[in-house]
Order: structure tokens, then C-alpha cells, then sequence
């Protein structure tokens, strides 16, 4: 019953830097958010300590009447954010809700096509040193040259010569809206099935101010965790009642044991806070941000990739300053700017070196920040960045300006006072 800081001081302590680290950053890594309090507290709860293998009604445990409420009132919240008839909310993160997908839907050796990792798509989506490509016969398709967008052409001609029994749609670094229809038609004429991975524009998604692929998609997975602002985890959705059955079973018993019964409920609480008209603003102020970052790094002589975005994040492309990711990133981290280095399309450098930083709206967004500080972040980043162009060796001195200037802004947009344990 002592409290943490005293029966593990060590862990404690790590916690608090760690509330410290969010607190005085500036977190623009495209995949990360800031939870609410009440979706934090429903994580920190005694339904750890539950076992419900199985779903709402159908336990393999005694006891679940409670967890049951919980699992249930996800669904429902889930079903009526997507506005779609089946939800499993058991996949401990987004990978394991893909690979529910490929066991449901695939066996191991047929063909599955998604969006090359150099492309902006997801390690799960058919990479090699992941399952999906290790299990599966898997295609990659790419973005073109020249736009650095889907090529539609390209993705059909890939379909009809391969014949994949699943084509993914979705990525972890593509900026543009994403034509389902035509990935459906492709689809249908290969005889696959189109599973869209959202995890990333789940939140604006659920908002309404992006396409749903729900009409569109057979299948449709997403982290709870990016844009959505839920606890850590995955979902599956869909409209079609039969493959909810196989995704059902694929999620227990295929894939996973005991479903995390505390992360559950900090989805359902945060399902609960998008359904709330506010989660609309937040989500059109996330991409109106995203537009003023790039619109100003563009001003200050940086390349984004496609040109620009539709969503909450962008890829800008070092190259015109001369510069490469890993050093950039490292750079900005030290300002108190903390990104991720990122390859972008047909990158000539190396993945842990890249052409790239990947930068994302929804963790500033949910912290306050809206067009104006999104501009002055985008002139402290340009600073940092031709800081470092004009002195690799040491770019200090402008490191620690621009941290000055970090903390002010973190300081007038406070997060989560008072939470050290
Ligand atoms: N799918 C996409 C498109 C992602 O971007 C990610 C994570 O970045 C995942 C799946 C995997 O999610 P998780 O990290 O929860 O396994």
C-alpha cells in the first residue's frame, strides 16, 4: 500500500523524467498523442488483474460481469464513432490487429500486396523481417516517381499479375487521403479482399473530416493510440458479420490469450471523449496545423513530400538543405523538438541515416498549440536545421536558444500539472 516513489524509487523516478520529458517537449512524432487524464486513469486500475479470455457473455473465467460492461460499452462506443456493424477491441497494439487480419483472412504462402515500408507503409503490411512477409507470398506496390503519391495504374497492374488474396491500404508516413474506392475496384477485380489499416487517420476518421474506409474496406484495422487518443492498442472493424466471426476467433484463440482488460476501458473512455462534438475541432485543428507546418517549412526551403498533406502528418525532405534524418532528428531532440527520422520515397541514404524527418500535429494539437504556434514551431525547426547545415560540429549554441523558446511555448500550454508520483 506505500506508494511507488517509495517501494520502487528507481522505477518512480524514470515515470517522473519521463512526465518531465513530455512536459517541457515538444512532441511531433506523427504517432503519438497526449491521453486525457480519465483515459490514463481507467489504465491504472484493478482490471489489470483480470482474466476474460473469450468475449462479453462467452468467458472462459468466472467473474467477468464487470469487465463485461467495459468490453461492451468499447464496442458499442466504437461501433457508433466508425458507424459499422462489427468491432473487436482485443488486439493488444496495431500489429497484432493486422495479423488478426492475415490469420482470419490468409494462409501462410498465398500472396498478400501492401504499400512498400520504403513508400511510407508499415512493417506489418508485408515486410520482410516481419511475419507478414516471412508467412506470406508478399507484394510490395510503391508511389510514383514523380508525385510521390499512389499510382493507381501501377497498384492494378501489381494486382492482376499477382492475384493477392488481401491488398492493404494504409501506412505509417503517407501524408494524402487514400482513394478507397479505387483500391475496392482493384479489389474486386483481382477477387481480394481490401483490408484498410487507418491506425494512423483513425482520429480524424472518427471526427469526420476524413473518408471512412468502412464503406469501402472488407476489413479495417487501426492502433487506438495516434490520432484516436485512446490507451495503447488495436482494434478490427468491419461490416461484415462473417469475417467478424473469423476475426473473432483469429483474435482468441488464434493470436492472443487473456485481452488487456485495463487498456480496453481507456479506449472505451476515450471512444466516449471523440464521440463528443469537441473531438471535431480538435481533429480539423490537428490537420489545419499539419497544413500551416509544412506551408512554413516550404517557406523556409524545405522539400515535403507529395508537396503538402491532407492529414495530421508530413514528410519533409532534408535534401535541399543538405542535410540527412539521423542528424537532423538528434539536432532537434537536443531543442527540445523531438521527431523521428524517416526514409521517403526512393530515399538514396540508408534507414538508420535517411533523407528525412517525419513530423505529426496531434500530440501539439491536444496540448493547445494551434495555427500560430504551428508556425513558430516551423521557424524554430528551420532554425535548429540550417543552425546544423551551417555547423555539423557543433550547432549548440542555436540548440539551446531554440530549447529556450520550446520551454516558453510548453510553459504557456502546460500538460498533466501535478501528476508526479
Ligand atoms: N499500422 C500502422 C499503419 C502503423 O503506423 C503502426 C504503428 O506505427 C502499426 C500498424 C502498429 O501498431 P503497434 O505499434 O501498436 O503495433
Amino acid at each position: 500500500t506505500a506508494p511507488l516513489a517509495q517501494t520502487d524509487p528507481e522505477i518512480a523516478a524514470a515515470i517522473n523524467h519521463e512526465l518531465s520529458r513530455q512536459q517541457n517537449q515538444i512532441e511531433l512524432i506523427a504517432s503519438e498523442n497526449i491521453v486525457s487524464l480519465s483515459t490514463m486513469q481507467a489504465l491504472g486500475t484493478v482490471l489489470t488483474n483480470k482474466y476474460a479470455e473469450g468475449y462479453p457473455g462467452r468467458r472462459y473465467y468466472g467473474g467477468c460481469e464487470h469487465v463485461d460492461v467495459v468490453e461492451d460499452l468499447a464496442i458499442e462506443r466504437a461501433k457508433k464513432l466508425f458507424d459499422c456493424a462489427y468491432v473487436n477491441v482485443q488486439p493488444h497494439s496495431g500489429a497484432q490487429a493486422n495479423q488478426c487480419v492475415m490469420l482470419a483472412l490468409v494462409k501462410p504462402g498465398e500472396t498478400i500486396m501492401g504499400l512498400d515500408l520504403a513508400s511510407g507503409g508499415h512493417l506489418t503490411h508485408g515486410s520482410r523481417p516481419n511475419l507478414s512477409g516471412k508467412w506470406f507470398n508478399a507484394v510490395c506496390y510503391g508511389v510514383s516517381p514523380e508525385t510521390n503519391e499512389l499510382d493507381f495504374d501501377e497498384i492494378r497492374k501489381l494486382a492482376v499479375e499477382h492475384k493477392p488474396k488481401l491488398i492493404i491500404a494504409g501506412g505509417s508516413a503517407y501524408p494524402r487521403i487514400i482513394d478507397f474506392v479505387k483500391f475496392r475496384e482493384i479489389a474486386d477485380e483481382v477477387g481480394a479482399y481490401l483490408h484498410v489499416d487507418m491506425a494512423h487517420f483513425a482520429g480524424l476518421v472518427a471526427a469526420g473530416i476524413h473518408p471512412s474506409p468502412l464503406p469501402h474496406a472488407h476489413v479495417v484495422t487501426t492502433t487506438t493510440h495516434k490520432t484516436l487518443r485512446a490507451g495503447r492498442g488495436g482494434m478490427v472493424l468491419s461490416n461484415d458479420l462473417e469475417i467478424g466471426k473469423k476475426i473473432n476467433s483469429a483474435a482468441f484463440p488464434g493470436l492472443q490469450g487473456g485481452p488487456l482488460m485495463h487498456c480496453i476501458a481507456s479506449k472505451a473512455v476515450a471512444f466516449k471523449e471523440a464521440l463528443d462534438p469537441a473531438f471535431k475541432d480538435y481533429a480539423k485543428q490537428v490537420v489545419s496545423n499539419a497544413k500551416t507546418l509544412a506551408a512554413t517549412l516550404v517557406e523556409n526551403g524545405f522539400a515535403i513530400t507529395t508537396g503538402g498533406t491532407d492529414t495530421h502528418l508530413m514528410l519533409v525532405d532534408l535534401r535541399p538543405k543538405g542535410l540527412t534524418g539521423n542528424i537532423a532528428e538528434e539536432s532537434l531532440d537536443r531543442a527540445g523538438l523531438t521527431c523521428n527520422k524517416n526514409g521517403i520515397p526512393f530515399d538514396p541514404e540508408k534507414p538508420m541515416v535517411t533523407s528525412g524527418i517525419r513530423l505529426g500535429t496531434p500530440a501539439g494539437t491536444t496540448r493547445g498549440f494551434k495555427d500560430e504556434e504551428f508556425k513558430k514551431i516551423g521557424l524554430l525547426i528551420t532554425k535548429v536545421l540550417d543552425g546544423l547545415a551551417a555547423n555539423r560540429e557543433d550547432n549548440s549554441k542555436i540548440e539551446a536558444e531554440v530549447r529556450e523558446e520550446v520551454q516558453a511555448l510548453c510553459r504557456a500550454f502546460p500538460i498533466y500539472p501535478n501528476l508526479e508520483i
